[in-house]
């Protein structure tokens, strides 16, 4: 029996998910990580009386060499606190224009905190072009609005930026006064790849924000970390925005277990995606790119919703991303789940 339980098919058959690859999202709490959960101490973490949360929080405010942290719902809501916290009405924020602050969190930081998203062009690595962000930079004058924070990111789809292609970028923004947050999603995974240390990679920016629901496998919540006082201040807009949580604890928990035990596991993710990428190679499916945990490969035109249906049909599911699919491993994919995706794939192509 799978974890992920039955999907409908388009043609009404009802099949079990043996594989899900559609993102590391859909890992789900381990035994281990469930105990914890069960386990945990808790307490009203509003008043600051959960000492789980606060546990978490000091975890991994050291692991980033950053003076607190504070455990938020989501990444999403973690990048929104450190905007509304960084930036006032009319001050700018200059962002990847393929980062997920500027095209995948709904103008959150525009509607809510009144400020404006400069996207800039990425470079084919991800990363932002020192030149690119001082040409970004406004001047003082009464016409523009003030540039006032750099939003990096890493990994950025996948790719693991280099601590030189992090630091350029940011360097330019401190000289002429900006700060820099980082939406560190996957931190970890990059960590894993640059094979460096935390710190190298958080001490680029003022904040850093890293998910804990994605390949580390918890259940939920994300930790911005930074100066104590733009966490205070990022508490304050948590709970304006409805995010303060009570007895958070039992989700920290998972968050603590991800953080001791499923850290050291990525480098075995990003193998077991590096031998998924090679099978499918072999299968002439089209361009196959393996970016740490992430696999692409772009199908004939036209083949994707067949190719999706085909897998579905076999208990593979997969996003339905057009012209580029992106399959995602995670710890929840094991050898044998890749080999039924690859063995799905081979049939649909009748190699
Ligand atoms: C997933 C992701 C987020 C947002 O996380 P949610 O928990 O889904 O809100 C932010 N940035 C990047 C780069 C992500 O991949």
């Amino acid at each position: 029996m799978s974890a992920y339980g039955g999907m409908t098919l388009r043609d009404g058959r009802n099949v079990e998910v043996q594989c899900d690859l559609r993102s590391d999202t859909v890992t789900q709490p381990d035994a281990g990580m469930r105990a914890a959960m069960a386990a945990a101490e808790v307490g009203d973490d509003v008043y600051g009386d959960d000492p789980t949360v606060n546990r978490l929080e000091a975890t991994m405010a050291e692991r980033m060499g950053k003076e607190a942290g504070l455990y938020v719902s989501s990444g999403t809501q973690s990048n929104l606190l450190a905007l509304l916290a960084h930036c006032r009405r009319g001050e700018e924020v200059i962002v990847g224009s393929e980062y997920h602050i500027y095209a995948d969190e709904a103008a959150g930081a525009s509607v809510l905190g009144g400020m404006s998203l400069c996207p800039v062009e990425t470079e084919s690595g991800g990363e932002i072009a020192p030149e690119v962000v001082r040409g970004a930079i406004k001047e003082d004058d009464s016409h523009y609005a003030v540039s006032r924070l750099l939003c990096l990111e890493n990994t950025v789809h996948g790719r693991a930026l280099s601590l030189d292609a992090m630091e350029a970028p940011a360097e330019v923004a401190r000289a002429a006064g900006l700060s820099v947050h980082l939406d560190g999603a996957r931190f970890f995974n990059a960590i894993t790849a640059l094979q460096c240390d935390a710190t190298e990679l958080s001490g680029v920016a003022d904040t850093v924000s890293v998910c804990l629901s994605k390949g580390l496998g918890a259940p939920v919540g994300s930790v911005l970390s930074g100066p104590k006082d733009l966490i205070a201040s990022a508490r304050r807009y948590r709970k304006m925005v409805g995010g303060g949580m009570r007895q958070a604890g039992v989700l920290a928990a998972g968050g603590l277990y991800a953080l001791e035990h499923q850290v050291p596991l990525l480098a075995a993710d990003h193998a077991r995606a590096g031998a998924f990428a090679a099978a499918l190679r072999t299968l002439d499916v089209g361009g196959v790119d393996q970016r740490t945990n992430m696999v692409f490969f772009t199908p004939q035109a036209g083949d994707v919703d067949g190719l999706v249906d085909h897998l579905a049909g076999v208990g593979v599911r997969i996003g339905g991303q057009s012209p580029t699919i992106r399959l995602v491993v995670h710890r929840d994919a094991d050898d044998v789940a890749l080999d039924l995706a690859v063995s799905g794939i081979r049939s649909f192509y009748g190699a």
